[in-house]
């Protein structure tokens, strides 16, 4: 038993919550545990963390409950954009509606670039705020730039959250367009949908205001190597969008994960 605790405490501390990593071997039980569990595959640990399939112990997961009150209000970050609003594809993944960036539009917070890759949207929301849960929550997917090969992905993700009320025009730009059948993508000329009709006037507003975290992919591998920044403003969208919606990917929110010893910043 001595011996499991220290492997476990040796892979945190030198791999995190890295999905690569192949040291570690899994004893029988692990490996009997893992199998009941495929589709989420986390083992209870303790409140908040998680042996993942690959033996890490995980402790900075997403999402989260955001509890304004706890937020540290210090995190500034320096955030610009550099948006070309370049959609090109709209697909239907079966668990998720997502549309794909042409390449070109990037954010560069605090001297790292990020390079848009898709957005998709999730049914209710996975970011709770103050303990609400709201109908959709939409995510832009950015991967660092310049990443090193053999070295844990790197992400940024814009969390918007939307309540239900009047159209949405962005998104009725392209509703019509989601494939009917799972697996299947919608082909787009950039220019006919645009992230922009979201904003009220430049999408860098997405960002005037927000929470700020260090989380995981909400989805298998779970890696915990996400800078979130989940935006303060509510969007909206009419109830019959955001149903369908709902209809196509189903509910595909992840239960909310323990803070634990992480800072939330609110800026
Ligand atoms: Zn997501």
């Amino acid at each position: 038993m001595k011996k499991l605790i220290a492997i476990l405490f040796m892979t945190v501390f030198l791999f995190g919550c890295n999905p690569k990593k192949e040291e570690h071997k899994e004893t029988e039980k692990e490996k009997t545990e893992h199998q009941s569990t495929e589709k989420e595959p986390a083992a209870i640990l303790e409140e908040g963390s998680y042996v993942h399939p690959d033996g890490t112990i995980c402790h900075a997961q997403s999402p989260i409950n955001i509890l304004s009150f706890n937020a540290d209000s210090q995190g500034m970050h320096n955030i610009t954009f550099n948006f070309k609003d370049e959609i090109n594809a709209v697909e239907n993944l079966g668990h998720t509606v997502q549309l794909d960036f042409k390449e070109g539009s990037t954010i560069t917070v605090d001297g790292e670039t990020f390079n848009f890759r898709q957005l998709h949207f999730h049914t209710p929301s996975e970011h709770l705020i103050d303990g609400v849960t709201y109908p959709m929550e939409m995510h832009m997917v950015n991967t660092l730039q310049d990443q090193k090969e053999g070295e844990t992905p790197q992400f940024l993700v814009i969390g918007a959250l939307f309540k239900m009320g009047k159209e949405s025009k962005f998104i009725s730009e392209f509703i019509n367009s989601i494939p009917e059948e799972e697996h299947e993508k919608t082909e787009v000329i950039p220019g006919q949908i645009l992230v922009g009709d979201l904003f009220s006037e430049r999408p860098e507003d997405v960002l005037d205001s927000y929470y700020h975290y260090m989380g995981s992919l909400t989805t298998p591998p779970y890696t915990e190597s996400v800078r979130w920044y989940v935006s303060k403003h509510i969007f909206e969208a009419s109830p019959q969008q955001i149903k369908r919606i709902l209809e196509i990917e189903g509910a595909n929110a992840r239960h909310v994960q323990s803070l634990n010893d992480r800072t939330l910043e609110s800026n």
